[in-house]
């Protein structure tokens, strides 16, 4: 049965019990990373995953919370001996700089390294971003600082549909790409108005996006207390929420009980 696992769940401030938001979808055949950050080698570790088996990566946007372990994830697979090639997803604007960020390290000079290919996707909404035995992902671009895509990811044994918004403020696009899904996870930093959206924001959209369950990721950890996010959000959505915690597994099912969910 395929799932979701949340790798780390805090916003662009981490703690000891929170990394910086990243994700791993799970299927039986295929293991897709989203997004790169914090200690990916170290948590898919600890949820069972070998790093090596990860054959996609898709990174929403280029902010060093999203992006920032992008060169050791290389590194470290190549020392590994992996040979596997990997893939990689993103707007231009986020892999133009990541493979900019991979020559201020001389990769090229790297011997025996394994193939990477880029896969630059176009800033519309609906676009298709891959297609294997497990998953059919599309992306639409969101709005936050820099261009940023959100995600719709229908598990292909079960049509079950898991939307994730990435960094946003509340915006249609959002709606739309979340529009009946089983599950949204959405962003919950707080009201910022060029960027982020706050929980409460997240309730709306999912209600408006009908959406079945919400859950609430990249909220702030450092120094502050989370949980009555849930509530906030609760009130305009009026269907079960729950906070997103590191290491929690999600089934991509609807006859599975969701942990947390209230
Ligand atoms: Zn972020």
């Amino acid at each position: 049965m395929s799932k979701l696992i949340i790798l780390g769940s805090a916003s662009a401030v981490p703690d000891d019990a929170h990394e910086n938001s990243h994700l791993v979808l799970k299927g039986d055949n295929d293991i897709v990373l989203i997004d790169c950050n914090g200690r990916p080698l170290v948590n898919l570790k600890q949820v069972g995953i070998n790093f090596k088996t990860v054959s996609d990566m898709i990174l929403t946007h280029f902010h060093p919370d999203h992006v920032g372990a992008v060169p050791q994830f290389m590194m470290a697979s190549w020392l590994a001996g992996r040979s596997m090639p990997l893939r990689i997803y993103g707007l231009h604007h986020c892999l133009q700089r990541v493979e900019d960020l991979m020559m201020a390290f001389h990769w090229d000079e790297w011997p025996g390294f394994f193939p990477v290919a880029f896969h630059h996707l176009p800033e519309r909404e609906g676009v298709r971003v891959l297609d294997n035995t497990d998953f059919s992902i599309s992306a639409s671009p969101v709005r936050h600082y820099v261009p940023t895509i959100g995600l719709r990811v229908t598990v292909n044994a079960n049509g079950f549909v898991f939307a994730y918004s990435s960094d946003t403020v509340p915006c249609p696009e959002t709606v739309r790409l979340a529009k009946g899904a089983d599950l949204l996870i959405h962003e919950a930093t707080g009201d910022e108005p060029l960027g982020h959206s706050s929980a409460a924001q997240a309730g709306a959209i999912a209600r408006e996006a009908g959406a079945k369950r919400l859950g609430l990721i990249h909220y702030n950890v450092w120094g502050t207390e989370s949980t009555h996010l849930i509530e906030e959000a609760k009130h305009p959505f009026g269907g079960p929420v729950f906070l997103c915690e590191d290491f929690m597994e999600i089934p991509l099912s609807n006859t599975e009980e969701f942990p947390g969910a209230t």
